[in-house]
């Protein structure tokens, strides 16, 4: 895939959050793949350093002079929105901290390009808007149902897209419903580093590391196998290329879409416990807890939508391998922190 050369100069995509997790891994792919990239980022949880490609405007989205600026400098063909507060139980406890975050500045971005003529706009979205679904692997037109803030904020953002499409023919989208997304750059370079982590596969690897003592399995009486929650965990280079195929799918013409991100299969909470002593070799402490608020028993993508309407294909379905990246990065962490304070200082 490549957008070094369209209609004689490179794509020009501006990307909100692009300092964080999977913002990076985007600007990263984006940046391979010819594109001219500008990250528009607060560092409230994203890095200097993991900006591989393009500039860095620190900015934040309730700025809004300062995000409408950075826009019309830039004069992008493409905007994606990644910055968004993802914590399910952060979101049940301070929600209005999410809807303003995730809902009302996703609305001031979408007013300003709108109002600058950007008609081409991906949006990170979560499987989380679907609440519990009934049919498992849930599929995109499964009712939105969301069971926490952080889903309901993102369900709304959706809406606001979709309503915007129906009213301007000449705003496109695609709403990409993220699964659970691990795993880090396979050079090394890049890759999750939040300030208090809290997914599954960090938290394990982080106990292994010996940051944490133990960890914890929230919940084991669920309806599932073995009692515990079940989720599909996507490598973050394949999310990364699904940001990219949904590009190229509004790039040919495309209608606006929802695309699940997922691979259509899930690993228990002790299936993945039991892969991070595999690769880690570490024999780590877990203890059963209770549930934690706002998690449904189980999520897993039907992904047949992008498969057939764009060329996404995933290239790493493998838990082993996911987490091995993760433990590669988890690694490098501490080199990352250091050129951090050395952009700081
Ligand atoms: N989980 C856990 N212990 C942890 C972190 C997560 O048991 O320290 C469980 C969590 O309850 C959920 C699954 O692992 O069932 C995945 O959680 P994560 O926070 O990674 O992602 P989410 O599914 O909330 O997006």
């Amino acid at each position: 895939m490549s957008f070094s050369n369209i209609n004689g100069r490179p794509l020009r995509v501006f990307v909100t959050g692009g300092a964080g997790y999977i913002g990076s891994h985007v600007v990263k792919a984006l940046g391979e793949a010819g594109c001219e990239v500008l990250t528009y980022d607060n560092l409230s949880t994203g890095n200097r350093w993991a900006v591989l490609s393009g500039n860095l405007v620190v900015g934040d989205l309730a700025d809004r002079e300062r995000m409408r600026r950075a826009l019309k400098d830039f004069a992008p063909d493409a905007v994606m929105h990644f910055a968004a507060h993802i914590e399910v139980a952060e979101s049940v406890r301070d929600p209005l901290k999410y809807y303003r975050n995730n809902t009302a500045c996703a609305l001031n971005l979408l007013e300003a390009i709108h109002d600058q003529g950007v008609g081409l706009y991906i949006f990170s979205s979560t499987a989380a808007v679907y609440g519990i679904p009934s049919q498992m692997p849930v599929a995109e037109d499964a009712p939105l149902l969301p069971i926490n803030p952080y889903g309901a904020s993102k369900m709304m953002s959706e809406r606001l897209l979709a309503d915007l499409a129906l009213a301007d023919p000449s705003f496109r989208y695609v709403a990409l419903r993220y699964f659970n997304v691990a795993g880090a750059d396979v050079q090394g370079r890049i890759g999750q580093a939040y300030r208090n982590p809290t997914h599954l596969i960090t938290r394990a690897l982080k106990t292994a590391k010996g940051e944490f003592d133990r960890l914890q399995v929230f919940g084991d009486d669920y309806p599932t196998p073995d009692g515990t929650c079940i989720r599909d965990y996507i490598h973050v280079e394949d999310l990364a290329a699904a940001h990219l195929a949904a590009l190229e799918h509004l790039l040919e013409g495309g209608a606006s879409d929802v695309f699940n991100c997922g691979y259509g299969h899930g690993y228990s909470v002790r299936e993945v416990v039991a892969t991070a002593r595999k690769v880690t070799g570490i024999d780590f402490m877990v203890e059963d807890a209770p549930r934690r608020e706002g998690d449904p028993p189980e999520l897993v993508a039907d992904n047949s939508r992008i498969v057939a309407r764009t060329r996404w294909r995933p290239r790493y379905d493998d838990l082993e391998f996911i987490v091995q990246t993760a433990w590669r990065w988890e690694g490098a962490l501490p080199e990352a922190q250091q050129l951090k304070k050395a952009q700081l200082f």
